[in-house]
């Protein structure tokens, strides 16, 4: 599915929240989640660090957080915006989640450049979810270089630390 105009607004919102989650001392990630009517339902942030939990980016608290709030077919079809391409463990849990399109801003090889950090897991989002049965189409960059300036505002704030996505 092509990027179009109507991928803007969401994932401005996606980088505005990963702006927010290293301002509450998380790592620099948001996700937002756009249903297919296109309506604009949730918006996540990275809480790893507050929360003492690996396994909070930005996108699988976002499945978490809307199977609460909205219950789980609100994820179904919906497609989630990312400030970063999605790691292996993210993409998996959206398409778990029913999840039909994933479209990120900076990639993983963006994220490894400018926010650095020891931990490497260089597979593709698209990679991970490619056979995918429903399928889960992934589309990026889109905005890459407002998302990298996040990035590496965190990069300068975690160097030298545990960065982990
Ligand atoms: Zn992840």
């Amino acid at each position: 599915m092509p990027i179009t105009l109507a991928d803007e607004a969401p994932m401005r919102r996606a980088i505005e929240a990963s702006r927010a989650a290293l301002a509450a001392g998380n790592m620099p990630f948001g996700a937002t989640l756009v249903s297919p009517a296109g309506e604009l339902l949730w918006t996540a942030q990275n809480d790893q660090v507050t929360r003492g939990d690996c396994t909070g980016h930005a996108e699988t608290v976002l499945v978490r957080e809307v199977a609460a709030a909205l219950g789980t077919d609100a994820l179904r079809g919906a497609t989630v915006y990312a400030s970063g391409e999605p790691c292996a463990m993210c993409a998996g849990a959206m398409f778990w989640a029913g999840i039909g399109r994933v479209v990120y801003a900076a990639s993983t090889a963006d994220i490894a450049q400018h926010l650095g950090g020891p931990s490497t897991l260089p597979i593709r989002c698209a990679q991970v979810l490619a056979g995918a049965t429903p399928p889960v189409a992934v589309d990026g960059p889109l905005l890459r270089d407002d998302a990298i300036a996040v990035l590496a505002a965190g990069g300068a704030k975690f160097s030298g630390g545990a960065a982990a996505r």
